[in-house]
């Protein structure tokens, strides 16, 4: 199940990840000008999901595929550590229920849109199988694994929030056939859960999607601090080596763009340079 690769995208297609824009035709257009055909949707947790048929119109009209929706939640907060572990995903007990019920919705909008995956940072699961959050968890991504297969839709968790054989052991023990991983080489540094690319070594029959990012470690100094994102090439992944690194293990689907942390014109800025980078990069593996 590697390399999510609809029929009309090329090998290593340059994808972009995005957050879904209250006029998908104006955000559509912005990508479409800087030369991007195919993409993943992000979806903020208060984005409105009723509006699925504008975004499956505006879709066709731009000739641009969803290769994936991402969704996010209210009330997640990313600055530190220990912030992250107490709000983000499924991990947080109280918001447990309301955000299951959220990604099924999520789902319904990925189908009406044609996205053949859903992506989710589900948090930082618990290393121990018998604590009651990584239970919990489990029968979460168990039961989202089974509704996105309703709609022939694989389910790929956004890694590094968890050492490479933590995952693995997850993975297997949820087991199911549509799950695999969103794999960002960016958050295992911007955690420190691990160097990215002998992670691979791990995980690379459960890539599904692949997300282009970059960062630097966590200083020393602070532990519950998070590294800090870059543009790419920028940090400490090796962008070529991370490429290299894909091709040795037969990955194909698209690579996608991820950008945060900054405002929307140097998003767009940093994206472009990141396109300029990948298109450098494919060339020279081309000749290699
Ligand atoms: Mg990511």
């Amino acid at each position: 199940m590697q390399g999510l690769k609809p029929q009309n995208l090329h090998e290593w297609e340059t994808a972009v990840l995005f957050w879904a824009g209250d006029d998908p035709n104006e955000t559509l257009a912005v990508l479409k000008r800087i030369g991007i055909r195919c993409g993943q949707v992000g979806l903020r947790g208060d984005f409105d999901l009723s509006c699925a048929p504008q975004w499956k119109e505006a879709l066709q009209a731009a000739n641009f595929t969803a290769t994936a929706v991402c969704a996010a939640y209210l009330g997640e907060d990313y600055s530190d550590i220990p912030t992250v572990k107490r709000t983000v995903g499924f991990i947080p007990p109280l918001t447990r229920d309301v955000r299951e019920k959220r990604t099924y919705r999520v789902i319904d909008f990925g189908a009406a849109i044609g996205a053949k995956s859903i992506s989710i940072h589900i948090g930082f699961v618990p290393s121990e199988p018998g604590d009651p959050d990584y239970v919990a968890v489990r029968e979460i991504a168990r039961r989202v694994c089974d509704y996105a297969a309703i709609h022939g839709q694989t389910f790929a968790l956004e890694t590094g929030q968890e050492s490479a054989p933590e995952l693995l052991a997850f993975l297997r023990d949820v087991n199911r056939e549509n799950l695999g991983i969103n794999f960002d080489p960016a958050n295992m540094i911007l955690y420190g859960t691990g160097d990215p690319i002998e992670a691979l070594d791990v995980l690379g029959k459960y890539v599904l999607s692949v997300h282009c990012k970059d960062g630097d470690w966590p200083p020393a100094a602070q532990p519950n601090a998070l590294g800090q994102e870059k543009n790419l090439g920028g940090g400490a992944v090796g962008i070529e080596r991370f490429l290299d690194k894909l091709a040795k293990i037969g990955y194909s689907g698209p690579l996608t763009i991820e950008r945060e942390g900054v405002d929307s014109a140097q998003w767009l800025k940093d994206v472009e340079s990141s396109i300029q980078l990948i298109a450098q990069l494919k060339q020279r593996a081309a000749q290699n």
